[in-house]
């Protein structure tokens, strides 16, 4: 008996001791200080988007930017001393654009600044001239007659708003990705659009646009807000607007880029790992700085910063994916080539929203790893960040390895002057304030110490 009882009690005791280890994994507090102070004076990834943005510029899917971007990518991981690098090829397409003008002919004559939306057919030689009728929404389109579409170019007026989370950009997007098919449907001749944007300029933002296959590819192209506003104000008259399109892209056949990934191999268990992401394709316009040079000069930084404490437990493999742009192209492409090894991601993590400073934490976790995230939390509470909800869907490139079972958490950015420049030339280095730059580095690099440092699993039980 007496047997029986110590037994028992050694028992609880190991349960309470091993509850208790779960609720509390212990961290190296004075490692994470030294982690942070190093990542808040660092000008690491300030340095990154610097040279990316300077030395590359723009780096359209295909172009030949875009190879010496991967090349960059790879030198950099080097110079940095990431364990291993290596590149992984993703068919993405070869699209350009060559030339775009618009003038108003009726009823007062203008020249608005306009660009194609990426993937757009051409128009003829000559271009469109037509009269156009103006739709509020995509969904006003949807619901209108043929009789008042056939034969004109669509105008789509929808504003965006301005917003923390981006949360009005996601609402009207789909005039950029769906116009062309919804007017085409109706027989349009083209579809130009108010850019999808907060910013009061005449600086068109471009971005992809989807074609359907069953139906007529027309062009489309994008106007600065403040040209939309001045069409907004021709079509008060009530007398017509006319006006002529024309837009020469070129799109040759496919051609192979690369996602870079750079791996900081773990002392215990490296087959295991956090991923971070970015992607290092850009639109054609900027120089990418903050779409998204700031990314992947965050998640490298954060991954170099983990590395100078020492090698973690686990593996920190930063993803730069090829082609998010026109198609998370490159996501696609890793989710299949990892396809029987998705289990050995940890949990993973894209920056892919600006320069802004970090103010939330999403997760999409186990019920189970709930406290394990607080406690991260708990680390970066001081940098200004706030509990979030457990729903998240991860960054772009992310969201399909989310979408296959895999943990995915979103450090979500202060994203208010985001769509000023996003996707247009004044997407570009001096918009960036390097302080903000320390502070997200400083997040994700506790995150992937924290993670990479502990045995935590953020997968249901029941889904193994
Ligand atoms: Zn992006």
């Amino acid at each position: 008996m007496i047997h029986m009882k110590k037994t028992l009690l050694l028992g609880i005791s190991t349960l309470l001791f091993s509850s208790f280890c779960l609720a509390a994994p212990k961290f190296n507090d004075k490692a994470i200080k030294q982690l942070q102070q190093n990542s808040q004076q660092s000008d690491l990834a300030y340095e990154l988007v610097a040279s990316l943005t300077t030395e590359i510029g723009p780096r359209l899917a295909g172009s030949e930017n875009d190879l010496k971007a991967v090349d960059w990518a790879h030198q950099k991981m080097t110079e940095l001393g990431f364990d291993k690098i290596y590149k992984q090829p993703v068919q993405v397409r070869d699209w350009q654009r060559v030339s775009a003008s618009l003038q108003v002919s009726s009823p007062y004559q203008h020249e608005l600044n306009v660009s194609a939306l990426g993937g757009s057919i051409s128009t003829p030689e000559q271009g469109i001239k037509a009269s156009v009728v103006r739709f509020e929404s995509l969904l006003d389109l949807q619901q209108a007659n043929r009789q008042d579409v056939e034969g004109k170019i669509v105008y789509l007026a929808g504003k965006m708003e301005r917003d923390k989370t981006g949360e009005s950009y996601a609402k009207q997007v789909s005039a950029r990705t769906h116009g062309a098919i919804a007017a085409a449907k109706l027989g349009a001749k083209a579809v130009i659009i108010r850019s999808i944007s907060t910013a009061s300029s005449a600086n068109p933002h471009t971005g992809s646009l989807r074609y359907h296959p069953e139906i007529a590819k027309i062009p489309a192209a994008a106007i600065g807000v403040s040209s939309a506003e001045l069409l907004d104000r021709l079509f008060s008259y009530d007398k017509g607007v006319e006006i002529a399109l024309n837009i020469q892209n070129q799109e040759q056949n496919w051609k192979t880029s690369y996602n870079v990934i750079g791996e900081i191999t773990g002392s215990t268990t490296p087959d295991e790992y956090v991923l971070l992401g970015a992607h290092l394709d850009s639109w054609d316009l900027g120089t990418g700085a903050l779409d998204n040079g700031a990314g992947v000069a965050i998640v490298t930084a954060a991954a170099h910063a983990v590395k100078q404490l020492g090698q973690p437990k686990r593996s920190i493999r930063v993803v730069l994916f090829a082609n998010e742009e026109f198609g998370l192209k490159g996501a696609k492409a890793f989710a299949k080539q990892h396809e029987q090894t998705l289990d050995n991601i940890v949990v993973a993590a894209e920056s892919d929203f600006g320069a802004g400073d970090v103010w939330r934490f999403d997760t999409r976790v186990a019920h189970s790893a709930l406290s394990f995230t607080d406690e991260i939390l708990a680390k970066v509470r001081h940098l200004s960040v706030m509990r979030g909800h457990n729903r998240a869907l991860g960054g772009p490139d992310v969201s399909v390895l989310a979408k296959l079972g895999v943990p995915v958490v979103n450090w979500l950015q202060d994203g208010r002057d985001y769509f000023d420049y996003h996707h247009s030339q004044e997407d570009t280095l001096d918009k960036i304030d390097p302080k903000n730059l320390q502070q997200n580095v400083s997040i994700y690099a506790t995150f992937a110490y924290m993670v990479a440092n502990s045995d935590i699993n953020f997968r249901n039980q029941q889904d193994k």
